[in-house]
Parts: C-alpha cells; structure tokens; sequence
C-alpha cells in the first residue's frame, strides 16, 4: 500500500515511525512533515488547507489510503473531499469533526444522550454570559465555542477574570472561535487523556494516558500544547476505562450515528476522574500530542489494520494488542515557549541519545539545513522511551535529554511525577 500521512508535528512523526514499520506499506509519504519524519516517510510540500492539492497528489501517486493528523483539516472537511473524490482516508467527516469543531454542539450532545460532563450555558453575547457566570460564582470556566490552537478556554478563579474573559472572546481576541462562548462548571479531581478507535457504530478503547500541561516543574507556569506525557495513567484502572466506554464513548458513538454524522477516526476523550466517576471535559477528534507518542511506543500490533478497519467499519471483531511497559516523552522545547521563543538553533547529539535502551526520539519542530538539525517550532523534540515501570521509562528518557546538546532548548525535569509516586518504588 502507500500511505499518505498529513500534519508535522511529534504525533506525525510517532504515526510515521509506527506506520513504516508496518509490512504492509511500500510507500509512505509525509505532507510537509518534519526533519525527523524525513527518516521514516517522503516528505513532500503539500499545503494541506488545499483540497484539491491533495486530492492531486494522491491520484497521482497512487494513494491508497490517508491518515490526518491535525484537527484543522478535518474540521475543514478533507475527508469529505477526499473519499468524494475516491481515496480512502482515516478520520471523522466534517459533520463529525464538530464533537471538537464546536464545544457547543458536544455539550448539547452530552445533555440529550446524559453523557457525564460539567454542567453548561451556551451564549452568543457578553451580557448574559456575565450575568450568567454572576449567578453562578466562581470558580468557573470559559471557553470559546469553536478551535482556538488551545488557547480558548479560561479557568477563571474569580468572576471578575470569567467576565474578562467573556469580554475578550467576544472583542474577538480568539477571532470567529469566539463568536459564541459556553461557560460552564468547574470541576475537580484527576486528568486524563483516554482514546478510543471508532468505525462509525463500534468503538473499542486504545490506551489511557497523562499529559503536562503547564511549562514549568511541579506544574506551574503557562498552559503549553504538553510538555510531556506517560502511559498507562495509574488512574485509567480497567473498570474506569469499562465506565468510560459504557458512559461516554459508546453513548457519543451512538447519538452520532443516529444524528447521521457517524463518527470514524480516533476519539480523544479529556476526562476528568471526579469523585463520581469519569467526566468528559472535551473531545478531540484526532490523536493526541504529546500522547500518540508514548501509544506508539506500546502498540504491539500493526497500525494499518486497525486505521483501516475503523475506516471501512470493521472494528466489531477487531483485537489490539499492546507492550504491558509504561511509556513516557519529555518535550524538549525552544528557549522562551510558550512566548516568543528563539528559531534557527542547531542541535546535536540525537545520535548519541537515541542509543539510549528503549528509547525513540519524535521531532515535533525541526527543519534539515544542509546535514544540521535546527529548531523550526516552539516544540522541538520528544524524547521518548519504554521501560518496566514509568519510574525506568523516565530514567532512560532523561539519560537520552541529557545526551542531547542543544542550549537553545530546556525541558521539564519532573514529567511523569503522578505515576511515580504512585509506583511501589516511588512515594
Ligand atoms: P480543554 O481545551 O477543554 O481541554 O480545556 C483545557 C484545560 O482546561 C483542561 O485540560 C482542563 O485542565 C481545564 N478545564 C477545562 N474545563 C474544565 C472544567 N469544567 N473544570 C476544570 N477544569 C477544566
């Protein structure tokens, strides 16, 4: 077969390096990929925002069949247009894609289906938002109805910060994403990022991670894209990930089919485990990053079947196997991130440090000039590994990061620290 992967990032490069070990694949390109995914698969310059681009080139290079990583594209319709125009491709259609498209739409799927999940309002103007976060005190969240690159939820303290917010999403500070706003409860307890393969009418669990959310140690600092993340979350114990099927995936694939929007693709339930059990706090409808990264580690069996079952709606009698090790990266990131951060740095030592046991290093934003590997984003690597228990996987994670030599990047020292205190070793 050849495989066409679309996105660029350290959960494109973990899908290449899990796809090209696949015996089923002849070719494997990457639209526009990184320097990293430049070992696994062909790069090629592909704008992916332009259908019929992309259309162009899987005719022409006999594609049979797609992977989209990023949301954007999806939400935008691409595998509408490209099974139209008769490639195979793995993801949810448009219509589908609004279960992250629209915060919105999947609260009032949650409501109608009584999937758990914090109580809501949905508004399209500033005065009854702030009147509505008034009545119901602080803390509360704010969040932009449509995609705002992770920028569009606000966890606000006090009312006066939830009502600063509703004035800056409806002055347009998150652009259209912000045109319509739910405020909704705030809810305690455990994050976690769980995933589930779905074909439409069946939908069968993936693995459970955690991620880290915050830049700095101990969880501090700004909110970041991830800054690391480990897998499988202490916390996600098979009888959770039993509710979490029966009480949230399973219900949503349902109500989407009935609503003639089947859902196919991976479903990323963010999860908050509370005191009465697993909550949804939002769906993405593509594989997480940092979190693909340590699933691929795990994932025993070949990824092809399994992408290509959910596709064709075969995942009924579908079996996953998967590493019974922990997995953990640690995002090495640019000098400055999540501000404006420094470009055009060189690293070294990849080398030295993928020689590490168990190790496996994903480039998330790194460009190839002339034989140099330099930073091209604000995250830069994920340098990832396997091991017996999270605790060894961290440990040869960190020998790896510190082989790297690169002083225009720095990481998290702590990443993993949940589950290790948990471990028996660990406390
Ligand atoms: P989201 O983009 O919806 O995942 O929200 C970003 C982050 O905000 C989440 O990862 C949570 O840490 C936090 N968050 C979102 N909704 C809630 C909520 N209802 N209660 C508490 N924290 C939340």
């Amino acid at each position: 077969m050849n495989i066409l992967l679309l996105g660029s990032g350290g959960r494109e490069h973990a899908l290449a390096w899990k796809l090209a070990a696949s015996p089923l694949v002849s070719r494997l390109y990457c639209a526009p990929g990184n320097a990293g995914i430049a070992r696994e698969a062909e790069c090629v310059a592909l704008d992916t925002a332009d259908h019929a681009a992309v259309i162009a080139f899987c005719k022409a290079n006999r594609i049979d069949f797609v992977v989209v990583g990023p949301e954007a594209p999806l939400v935008a319709g691409i595998v509408d247009d490209l099974e139209a125009a008769g490639v195979p491709t793995f993801g949810p259609a448009r219509l589908a894609a609004q279960l992250e498209g629209s915060k919105g739409f999947t609260k009032d799927l949650c409501r109608e289906s009584g999937i758990p999940t914090a109580a809501y309002a949905r508004f399209s103007e500033a005065e009854a938002a702030k009147a509505y976060i008034r009545e119901q005190g602080a803390p509360i969240v704010v969040k932009a109805d449509g995609l705002a690159a992770g920028k569009g939820v606000v966890v606000a303290e006090t009312v006066a910060q939830a009502e600063a917010a509703v004035d800056m999403m409806f002055a347009g500070g998150l652009g259209a994403a912000g045109t319509e706003v739910v405020v909704e409860a705030f809810l305690a307890g455990e994050e976690v990022s769980f995933f589930a393969l779905c074909d439409g009418e069946h939908a069968i669990a993936l693995a459970s991670a955690q991620d880290h959310k915050r830049v700095g140690d101990g969880d501090t600092g700004p909110n970041t894209g991830g800054m690391g993340a480990y897998s499988p979350a202490p916390i996600m114990t098979p009888a959770m990930a039993q509710r979490t099927m029966d009480e949230i995936v399973l219900p949503t694939v349902r109500a989407m089919k009935a609503r003639g929007a089947p859902y196919k693709g991976v479903l990323f339930a963010g999860l908050m485990v509370t005191a009465e059990g697993p909550q949804l706090i939002e769906y993405n409808v593509r594989f997480g990053d940092p979190e693909t990264q340590v699933l691929m580690l795990r994932l025993m069996s070949d990824l092809v079947p399994a992408l290509m079952a959910a596709r064709d709606g075969q995942l009924k009698a579908f079996d996953l196997r998967w590493y019974q090790e922990a997995a953990l990266a640690v995002v090495m990131a640019a000098n400055g991130y999540p501000g404006d951060y420094t470009k055009g740095t060189v690293i070294g030592g990849l080398d030295k440090a993928a020689a590490v046991e168990g190790v496996e290093i994903f480039h998330a934003g790194t460009r190839d000039e002339g034989g140099r590997i330099v930073a091209n984003g604000g995250r830069v690597l994920n340098v990832a590994a396997l091991g017996p228990s999270v605790a060894e996987a961290k440990a040869r994670a960190y020998e790896a990061v510190d082989r790297i030599d690169w002083p225009g990047g720095f990481c998290r020292r702590d990443i993993g620290w949940r589950a290790v205190k948990r471990e028996p070793s660990g406390a």
